[in-house]
């Protein structure tokens, strides 16, 4: 089995493992600032993080390597709305990037389903970001009309 592949899909969890404790500060500043709605999505997308991390978790421990505990950034906290939404469109877009690197060197290592794994969580990903996108979109053009939609 390759090391090569190992690498990248431990280099795929710490990023999700960011992901996750970044998405949950997120989460519950949010709900403490009583934008309950877009905390909740926040929520939703840190538990999609989860599951990425644990598919990535078990493709590692199949090629009998040892998945990573280490996030490979610390959370920010303390960001305006708009900043945080920029904090993770970056955090979506770098794994992105990677995803789409990581495929094509599975797929030169022979390991398809690493691969496969590598582009089911890219389409995710491009979601995550989607959602981020739109929600900073609106804010920017609509301001406090929309950041009340946010609240509950
Ligand atoms: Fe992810
Ligand atoms: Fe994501």
């Amino acid at each position: 089995m390759s090391k090569k592949v190992i690498d990248l899909l431990n280099e795929a969890r710490s990023r999700e493992l960011s992901a996750i404790t970044q998405y949950m500060a997120q989460h519950y500043e949010l709900e403490d600032q009583d934008f309950g709605k877009l905390g909740k999505k926040l929520k939703e997308i840190g538990i999609q993080e989860m599951k990425h991390a644990e598919a990535l978790a078990e493709r590692i421990l199949f090629l009998k390597g040892e998945p990573t505990t280490k996030p490979d950034a610390a959370a920010k906290k303390g960001q305006s709305i708009v900043d945080l939404l920029k904090t993770d469109m970056a955090l979506e877009t770098a794994a992105i990037k990677m995803y789409n690197e990581a495929a094509p060197v599975c797929a030169a290592e022979k390991d398809q389903i690493s691969k496969q794994l590598f582009e089911k969580l890219l389409g995710e990903e491009e979601g995550h970001f989607t959602d981020f996108e739109n929600i900073k979109d609106h804010l920017e053009k609509m301001g406090d009309a929309y950041l009340a939609t946010l609240a509950g």
